[in-house]
């Protein structure tokens, strides 16, 4: 019998738990910090619960220009982590696909009058896939763990924020709660996220080299769209479709989260070479996380490119019937004033950046650990969620973590010797 603890269970740890525990002689314990929100019967939708205080870690935030101010940053919290919060766009090759099977996918019902308008506009633009089923929201909770949690051999233990890793001679035995429950192991797998996960290893005092370095987000900028009254429509997702290049997206939202009448192209650098870290604050012990976006002139110049392609769009005949005013900030400034000018759109940019919340690649595989996600220089101590990217995906990632998951716990049950 091997004891394997996973610690997190969000998109990546929920597919350790159920693929460790499908081997009887596996013995596994999840532990979530967050609540166990039930099934997710809700829509499908970005936003619908940024209201929700019980879904997302309230105090997580990131600094995302250097020097700039620390913003809060969207993190799911709960069974199921950001799974339970995102698009929940699905982006995979046929290979990914083949890998997570379990993920139901399905096209929005209908694009609305926005993603029809920009479907027209721009001949490659398609509508998204995103995880649901009958216009369901499938979180990676629902989709992997639910239907085995009656197995005896797997224990899956919600409202259990892990304080710090318990550690024998440069091995992982287990793990310690806040409220100071002990939990032992043979095998430690931490899935906390791309922020979570190398702030748990630097506060357990793990010193292998490079862990929290190289964190990296889409840096994105939103363009809001004021639509007619006969434009809006609510029962559709909010994302629909997206126009994907090479090393860029624009993502069409036929409606905000709370504000009904108002769409966004939000654009985004898709292979972004800024990096990030994630670091612990010397005098506090608190979490610092440095997104360091837009810190090279290439990132600059390439998400200058996307911008005036969407103040392009926004201005497009076909748009302008269906959303006639076009804004890039919250004062009402109009798109038009950046439409063309090089020049404004840079410097828009240093004000007005925004992100995907698509954080990967803080304990990168090869650096911090084996191609196994094993931490290098420690027996017993595994990675298995998005830090282990080599950067941010160029994609939106969510398929991909689920994916890398699969192959790691694969890996991780066939070559347990008990
Ligand atoms: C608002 C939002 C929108 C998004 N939209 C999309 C999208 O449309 N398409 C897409 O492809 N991707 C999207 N993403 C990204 C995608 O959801 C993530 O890439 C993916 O969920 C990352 O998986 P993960 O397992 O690494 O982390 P998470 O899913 O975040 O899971 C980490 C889990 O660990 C838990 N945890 C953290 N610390 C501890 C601790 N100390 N003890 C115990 N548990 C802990 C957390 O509570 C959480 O449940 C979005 C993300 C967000 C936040």
């Amino acid at each position: 019998m091997t004891r394997w603890l996973v610690i997190g269970g969000g998109a990546a740890g929920c597919v350790v738990g159920s693929r460790l525990s499908e081997d009887p002689s596996n013995e596994v314990t999840v532990l979530e910090a967050g609540p166990d929100h039930g099934p997710d019967h809700s829509a499908a939708d970005v936003g619908l619960f940024l209201d929700d205080a019980t879904r997302w870690h309230a105090d997580s935030t990131v600094v995302r220009r250097t020097g700039g101010a620390a913003e809060h940053y969207w993190q799911g919290r709960g069974l199921g982590g950001s799974s339970l919060l995102n698009g929940p766009v699905m982006v995979a090759n046929p290979a990914d696909r083949g890998v997570a099977h379990l993920m139901p996918l399905e096209p929005p019902t209908a694009l609305g009058a926005l993603g029809g308008a920009v479907v027209t506009a721009v001949s490659d633009a398609l509508p998204v896939m995103l995880a649901r089923r009958g216009g369901r929201r499938v979180s990676a909770a629902d989709a992997y763990l639910r239907p085995i949690l009656g197995r005896p051999n797997l224990s899956v233990l919600a409202d259990s924020p892990v304080a710090r890793l318990l550690l024998g001679d440069r091995a992982a035995i287990g793990a310690v709660t806040e409220s100071g429950v002990r939990h032992l192991a043979d095998r430690v797998v931490v899935c906390a996220g791309a922020i979570r996960t190398p702030a748990l290893l630097l506060v357990s005092g793990i010193d292998t080299p490079g862990i929290g370095e190289g964190l990296q987000d889409h840096p994105a900028f939103a363009i809001t769209l004021e639509l007619t009254p006969e434009s809006v429509d609510e029962t559709l997702p909010s994302i629909v479709a997206t126009i994907d290049r090479s090393g860029a997206q624009i993502l069409v939202m036929n409606h905000l989260p709370g504000a009904p009448h108002y769409g966004s192209l939000i654009g985004a650098l898709m292979t972004p070479t800024s990096v990030g870290r994630v670091t612990l604050d010397p005098r506090t012990g608190s979490t610092l996380v440095e997104l360091n976006e837009l810190s090279t002139q290439t990132d600059v110049e390439r998400l200058t490119d996307v911008a005036l392609e969407g103040l392009e769009l926004a201005s497009h005949s076909a748009v302008r019937a269906v959303a006639p005013r076009a804004f890039v900030d919250d004062r009402g400034t109009s798109a038009d004033s950046l439409r063309g000018d090089r020049v404004a759109v840079r410097a828009w940019l240093q004000t007005h950046l925004t992100g995907y919340h698509h954080v990967a690649g803080s304990c990168r595989r090869g650096t911090v650990t084996d191609d196994f996600g094993e931490v290098h220089g420690y027996t017993g101590l595994y990675i298995g969620d998005a830090s282990l990217f080599d950067g941010v995906p160029p994609i939106n990632p969510y398929l991909s973590v689920i994916t890398l998951a699969e192959r790691l716990s694969a890996h991780w049950r066939d070559s347990t010797v008990t």
